[in-house]
């Protein structure tokens, strides 16, 4: 069996007219990993592609199109799991790397470490011949309109990721975002920590999204272990209703080693998309 599901964030659109562009890029992202997998790739380069495409695309709050932190600039995090060897990498703090979910894999497969940041993350960037761009590639008119009105949408974060198995049974979680608009400089959210934001073992994998600060109370992606002996749809429920009693807010996706899928949020909406083997076009929705 293979699988993915992707999902472009949790929250709210920042208008209705977004919603059916974003949708469709949920439903591309999705099919461009699947095929990966189809031909063999692995589940690591099907998540890392699919993540890419969202980073690429300047709607989503990952790479290209990052909400500003309160300083006007853009500060991006990642993170990647092989659930196979559980193996991981991440990176914060980063403001020239294009494309940050290329920086995780190569901390996960390059560097002795598990996690980079700032300036140190960007050094390896450079010696690994990662694309490095001006801060302001990432700063689009619009985000820029955000920033200048001061505020911060914590809401309206749209941090992107995927979850693959492959047809070695492997599975990887990846996850790309800019945080939290009009954050403190240097601050981290979930989404580079392992366990909070992304999770990947031989059962499962997961990524969340939403309000990193709440995400982390709850541990959110690893927290699914404790309910996955029930399947994995029971346990995506108990966690994000765990996550509601605590009265936090995100939502979050997970695939397990069958290819069963599940996704389920707590925040207005969550852009999301899926393909699996059997279907003939990927699927999608908030
Ligand atoms: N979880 C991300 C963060 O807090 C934001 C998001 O999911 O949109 O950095």
């Amino acid at each position: 069996m293979i699988a993915i599901i992707v999902h472009g964030g949790a929250g709210k659109a920042n208008s209705k007219e977004e919603i059916p562009g974003r949708i469709e890029t949920c439903k591309y992202a999705a099919k461009t990993g699947f095929k990966i997998l189809k031909n063999s790739g692995s589940a690591i380069d099907a998540a890392v592609e699919a993540v890419k495409i969202f980073e690429d695309d300047s709607f989503f709050n990952a790479g290209k199109g990052t909400y500003l932190n309160k300083k006007g600039e853009v500060e991006l995090d990642s993170g990647i799991m092989d659930g196979e060897s559980l193996k991981s990498g991440a990176a914060s703090g980063v403001k020239h790397v294009k494309n940050p979910i290329l920086l995780a894999k190569m901390i996960m497969e390059k560097s002795p470490h598990r996690f980079l940041i700032s300036e140190g993350a960007e050094e390896f960037a450079m010696r690994n011949q990662l694309e490095i761009v001006p801060n302001s590639y990432f700063i689009t008119k619009e985000k820029r309109e955000i920033y200048l009105k001061k505020l911060n949408k914590i809401q309206e974060s749209d941090t992107v990721g995927a979850v693959a198995l492959d047809k070695k049974g492997r599975i990887a979680s990846a996850v790309s975002t800019g945080g939290t608009p009009f954050k403190e400089e240097g601050r981290v959210g979930d989404s580079p920590i392992i366990g909070s934001g992304f999770f990947a073992n031989d059962i499962y994998g997961a990524v969340a999204t939403g309000i990193g600060e709440d995400i982390m109370k709850a541990v959110l992606s690893f927290r699914i272990n404790l309910y996955i002996g029930k399947g994995i749809e029971y346990a995506v429920e108990q966690t994000i209703s765990d996550l509601t009693k605590l009265n936090g807010k995100a939502g979050i996706i997970a695939l397990d080693k069958q290819g069963n899928m599940a996704y389920k949020y707590n925040t207005e909406m969550m852009f999301y998309g899926f393909m699996k083997e059997g279907m003939k076009e990927p699927e999608g929705g908030i």
